[in-house]
Order: C-alpha cells, then sequence, then structure tokens
C-alpha cells in the first residue's frame, strides 16, 4: 500500500471515524463460545431420545456440517440412533413447483398428527446449492404444520453436491426416527435430478400432477412417473375437477402400461384438494393398503435392506474421497499435480493414479 503523503491518486479513501461499540463484546464473545462447545454424542443421543427438537435440530446441524472436527461426533450420533429399531413409513413427494406440494404436506401432516403420528418433513432441493435458497426455507409455506408439536419440519441442507445433500438427509431421517418420529416426508422438485435419490430412501413414492397439463409441460420425465407408487392429480376444485377427474383417467392408463412392480403393488392415479383439503385421507389409505401387501410379501424389508446396501457403498465413497482429499500430503501434491496439468500438459490420468498410487502406500492413521 501506497504510502499516504506519496499517494497522489484521485481516489482517496477517507479514514473512518471511529464508532463506540454498541455491541456488548463479552456477551457475544459468550454466545461464540457455547455455540462452539460441542457436547458428547451421549448428550445429542439422549436428548433426541427424550424428543427434544432443539437437541435433535442441533444434532441435524452436526451432520450437516462439512467440518471435519464435527465428523467423528457426527458418526457417533449416527450409529448409536441407528440401533433404534422404529416402526416408520418413508414417504416421498415431488411434483413441480407449483404443483401444492407444500400445501399438500401441510394437509396430509396435520391429517396425520391428528391421527396420533409424529411427522417429520425433510427436503431435497437439487436448487439449494447453487441459490442457497432452499424449497422448505420458507417456513410460513407450512404455517399450521410448522407449529404443531407432533411435527418437525427441517429445510434441506443447503451446501454439497446432490448426492452429498441426498447422503445428509438419509442420516437426518435416522435422527428422526430415533426422535419417535414415525412418519418421515421427503419433499423433492419434480425437475428430474433429486428423484432417484429420494427414491433410493423412501418405502412409497407420490407423485403430485396438475390436470390438463401434459408430463412434458410439466416437466416430469417418464422415468419419474415409472417410479412412482401413486400418481394424484392435485387442485381437483372448483372448475377443475372434470378436467381432473379426465387425467385421472389418462394416467391411471399410462401406469398399466409400464412393467409391474417388484413390490407386486399397482400404482393408482387418483385426485385430491390439497386446499380444500379433499382427497388426502386416500393417500393414506393407499399408503397402508401398500404397507400391508408389502411386509405381507416381505418387499418391504427386502427394499430397506437394498437401500442400507446403498448406504454403505455411498458411506465409503463418502470416507474415502474425505481420507484422500484432507491429507496434508495429498494436498500438497495434487497443487503440484494440477500445476503440472495446466502449465507443462502432463496426461491428468497418469498424474491422478501416480497419487492415488503415492497415497494408498502411505500410512492411513
Ligand atoms: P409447491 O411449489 O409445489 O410447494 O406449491 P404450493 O403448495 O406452494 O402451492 C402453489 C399454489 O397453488 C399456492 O397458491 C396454493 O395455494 C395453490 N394450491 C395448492 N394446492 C391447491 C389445491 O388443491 N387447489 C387449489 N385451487 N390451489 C392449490
Amino acid at each position: 500500500m501506497a504510502n499516504k503523503k506519496t499517494n497522489k491518486s484521485a481516489l482517496k479513501v477517507q479514514e473512518a471515524i471511529p464508532q463506540p461499540n454498541a455491541i456488548n463484546k463479552s456477551y457475544v464473545e459468550k454466545l461464540r463460545a457455547s455455540k462452539r462447545a460441542m457436547q458428547n454424542a451421549e448428550y445429542y443421543v439422549k436428548g433426541i431420545q427424550n424428543g427434544s427438537r432443539t437437541i435433535l435440530a442441533q444434532a441435524i446441524t452436526i451432520i450437516e456440517s462439512s467440518k471435519a472436527e464435527h465428523r467423528a461426533l457426527a458418526d457417533e450420533i449416527l450409529d448409536k440412533c441407528r440401533a433404534q429399531n422404529v416402526d416408520s413409513v418413508r414417504i416421498g413427494i415431488t411434483g413441480v413447483p407449483g404443483v401444492g406440494k407444500s400445501t399438500f404436506i401441510e394437509s396430509f401432516g396435520k391429517l396425520l398428527t391428528a391421527k396420533g403420528h409424529k411427522v417429520a418433513v425433510l427436503a431435497i432441493d437439487p436448487s439449494s446449492s447453487r441459490n442457497r435458497g432452499s424449497i422448505l426455507g420458507d417456513k410460513t409455506r407450512m404455517e399450521l404444520l410448522s407449529s404443531d408439536e407432533n411435527a418437525f419440519i427441517r429445510p434441506s441442507p443447503s451446501s454439497g453436491s446432490l448426492g452429498g445433500v441426498a447422503q445428509k438427509t438419509r442420516e437426518t431421517i435416522t435422527l428422526c426416527e430415533a426422535a419417535g418420529f414415525d412418519v418421515i416426508i421427503i419433499e423433492t422438485v419434480g425437475v428430474g435430478q433429486s428423484e432417484t435419490e429420494v427414491h433410493s430412501m423412501v418405502d412409497f413414492f407420490l407423485l403430485l400432477m396438475l390436470a390438463g397439463a401434459g408430463d412434458e409441460l410439466q416437466g416430469i420425465k417418464r422415468g419419474i412417473i415409472e417410479m412412482s407408487d401413486a400418481i394424484f392429480i392435485n387442485k381437483a376444485d372448483g372448475n377443475n375437477i372434470e378436467n381432473a377427474k379426465l387425467s385421472k383417467v389418462q394416467y391411471a392408463n399410462a401406469l398399466h402400461l409400464f412393467p409391474a412392480q417388484k413390490s407386486g403393488w399397482m400404482p393408482i392415479a387418483d385426485i385430491c384438494s390439497a386446499f380444500h383439503n379433499t382427497g388426502i385421507d386416500k393417500v393414506w389409505s393407499y399408503i397402508l393398503k401398500y404397507i400391508e401387501l408389502t411386509k405381507s410379501n416381505q418387499y418391504f424389508e427386502e427394499k430397506r435392506k437394498e437401500q442400507e446396501l446403498y448406504r454403505l457403498h455411498q458411506q465409503i465413497e463418502t470416507k474415502l474421497k474425505q481420507m484422500f482429499y484432507e491429507d496434508e500430503t495429498v494436498k500438497e501434491e495434487l497443487l503440484n499435480a494440477e500445476k503440472e496439468v495446466v502449465q507443462s500438459n502432463k496426461s491428468p490420468y497418469k498424474l491422478a493414479l501416480a497419487l492415488i498410487e503415492k497415497w494408498r502406500k502411505m500410512d492411513i492413521k
């Protein structure tokens, strides 16, 4: 920086006038310290089991954290929570923005809490990593449900790749179940990226659609329709009822053309109005029928086991990546390798292999 006296630039920066400190520094320090102070896994697990939503939320934050120092604690909490055997149902709900997902989840959630269930609503939002927004960020969208003491609403983790976000959601399911939530709803935007991920973590997959608009218009891919256990045409109210009934028949016909599902379940199409609260109870009765069928033919268990296997592989992948990229030698060598690729036009393939080889031979702590 140039010395003040010799600075002849026209762009002079006026020195700031010191302001009295309006913030109570010692209070802020205390607050920071209390935030930093991590409790042990036992504390979180007990709190979760005792139904403390504050502690559940804190534990989810630890799980979502990308900080290396939180990882061991997160793994321990997860492991302890996983040991609980909870009789739950996990439901995936998708549909384009505006189809009425949050209105639906509010009505559906209220119906379930009135029946004595504890409902957790989680979200996977593929757009959140880009714009830091979240489909559930705005809690006012589910005002009634979020103030229901038997409901827990958690917005999508707002960073990381879709795979990473999905993995965190999967782990959050485990914590919510340990906290006694027996109905877990995973909401996602039906734009094709996250549905496969959601499908791989739920028991029942519900697609919400609008009447009159074609699939392409609604941006719904054929694959999403194919993986749905139920398609509900929402906004079947007012002048829209007849249209909705027509769409229901069209979707029911389309569903019949798909090959039979391994579950033995024949996917259904029906209508509802989330806004007027009609047809919502039908969704629940279909889900109960689905559970009854798939528990009696063992598909329910089989699918959950498959999902656990997926989790195993995903966990290995994540941990390996973390171990590799967080290794100090690797960090250094990777910088060199990057230079060699950019400046010396060296083969990225060979360099990658050499680096992995070198890491493999190092002592893994
Ligand atoms: P999301 O983006 O899929 O979560 O959709 P929202 O739940 O935010 O709903 C989008 C708009 O559709 C809102 O203005 C809702 O009030 C409206 N809406 C949702 N469900 C219904 C319904 O069943 N009937 C009617 N008429 N409007 C609805």
